[in-house]
């Protein structure tokens, strides 16, 4: 039966970090919020990540010139891209976006509207982890980016470029200096880049847990129900169909990560959202230690001493939303982090797969969805869902709640796809 009015002030549909941040901080603005999501709290791509929480993020994944270095990616089994052949015909059109994403015009916008989204965010969660007991899920760290070629080290480029102009706190250091930061590295690498003063996750899924249980000690439910349909508000508030009935809300926030443009198609409303999926590798008797998030710059994966164990994530593979994982792709973590770090124990790995929600252009999707009244987008945040939770809870909640005009969300408009 639906109710005869709202008794919710804002549904949120999705229980990954961006649906539980933005919960919580409509919660602690006083709104009465129900979270809908038939899957336990971060369990899906907010569960396996690598941890990076970079209140710096600003280089967006396509970038000039960077079509030259895919094939090669492509042909490498070790690369840190894959596409599924018989997938690329339904991916060429992202992929045209995304190369086109990446013209030089393009590139300071999407930095800055980046930058917004992730600036403050180790602050944040730890402000919002405070007096749950859970403090230390949340580390400072650096991150590291290591080379084995000196010459590949190099400030000069584009993405280091776009960040000095943003003033993000970065040093180039030769060997010495990294084997005094990390000691466990192996002597092949030669040189280093940090981006200082980030936080890393030492269980990303219990930071998602520890802010979901603050927000229901504020006031907010969690049904665990899949939502079939939502409705804009025609004058009665919006309706969300479910696994357990029917609901009224005044809102709806949707956040439900790659599965967010399932609910939208009703509607005709097509956006190029993809599913980017990554690969993780936990060992959980490593050895050794790590003392921050270590990106491999070449072979671009993650390395981060967690609360499992050594958590080694990374790929970007393109099959669909539910083709079967290859974990093939997770188990060649194995030998590269132990090119990595030569002393770390790889037997018994354990591996994961979830789906990065990845547009072309690296931004998200937030607010106004042109047709549906009162429906709001929070969906699409690709590598950097983690780092960007507490921006984007606060950017929506101040849209909600009428504290900001719908121009701080220009750049994440839907309407750029349209
Ligand atoms: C290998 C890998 C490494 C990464 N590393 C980092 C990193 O270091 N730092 C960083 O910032 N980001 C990282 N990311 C990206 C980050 O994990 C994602 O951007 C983020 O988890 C997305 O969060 P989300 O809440 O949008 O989606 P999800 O966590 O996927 O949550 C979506 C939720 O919606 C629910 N849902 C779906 N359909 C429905 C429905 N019909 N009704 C109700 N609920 C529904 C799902 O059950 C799910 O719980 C990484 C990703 C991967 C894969």
């Amino acid at each position: 039966m639906i109710q005869p009015k709202p008794t919710i002030d804002v549904a949120v549909v999705g229980a990954g970090i961006i649906g539980v941040c933005t919960a919580l901080e409509l919660a602690e603005r006083g709104l009465k919020v129900t979270i809908f999501d038939p899957a336990p709290v971060c369990s899906k791509t907010s569960y396996g990540n690598a941890g990076v929480i970079s209140p710096w993020t600003c280089v967006p994944q396509s970038m000039p010139g960077l079509w030259k270095q895919v094939p090669g990616w492509l042909i490498d089994p070790d690369g840190p891209v894959s596409i599924r052949p018989s997938y690329m015909p339904k991916l060429l059109p992202w992929v045209l976006r995304f190369l086109a994403a990446g013209r030089s015009q393009r590139i300071d916008p999407v930095a800055n509207a980046m930058f917004r989204l992730s600036k403050g965010s180790v602050a944040a969660y730890k402000k919002r982890l405070d007096g749950t007991g859970k403090e230390n899920l949340v580390r400072d760290s650096m991150y590291v980016h290591v080379y084995r070629s000196s010459k590949s080290a190099s400030l000069d480029h584009l993405g280091w470029q776009l960040r000095q102009a943003r003033q993000v706190p970065i040093e180039l250091i030769d060997k010495a200096a990294l084997k005094e930061i990390e000691p466990e590295i192996a002597d092949q690498y030669q040189a280093a880049i940090l981006i200082k003063q980030q936080g890393r996750a030492s269980d990303p899924a219990g930071i998602g847990i520890a802010l979901a249980e603050k927000a229901l000690a504020k006031g907010a439910c969690h049904l665990q129900t899949k939502v079939q349909e939502i409705n804009p508000d025609q004058g009665e508030g919006c309706q969300l169909v479910t696994d357990q009935g029917d609901y009224r809300a005044e809102k709806i926030v949707l956040a439900a990560g790659v599965w967010s443009c399932q609910l939208l198609k009703r509607f005709g409303i097509k956006l190029p959202l993809e599913a980017e999926r990554g690969y993780h590798l936990v060992l959980r008797n490593p050895g050794i230690t790590i003392n921050n998030s270590v990106m491999d710059a070449e072979q671009k994966y993650v390395a981060s001493l967690m609360k499992a164990g050594v958590r080694v994530a990374g790929t970007a593979e393109f099959a669909g939303i539910d083709a079967a994982p290859n974990y093939v792709r997770a188990h060649r973590f194995a030998q590269q982090a132990k090119k990595l770090f030569p002393r770390l124990n790889i037997t018994n790995p354990e591996e994961w797969m979830g789906s990065r929600p990845s547009f072309p252009d690296s931004l998200p999707c937030l607010g106004e969805i042109p047709g549906l009244k009162n429906i709001v987008a929070a969906f699409g945040h690709s590598h950097y869902g983690l780092g960007m939770g507490p921006g984007t809870s606060e950017v929506i909640a101040d849209y909600i709640t009428r504290a900001a005009n719908c121009e701080t969300l220009l750049p994440y408009s839907i309407e750029r796809f349209q």
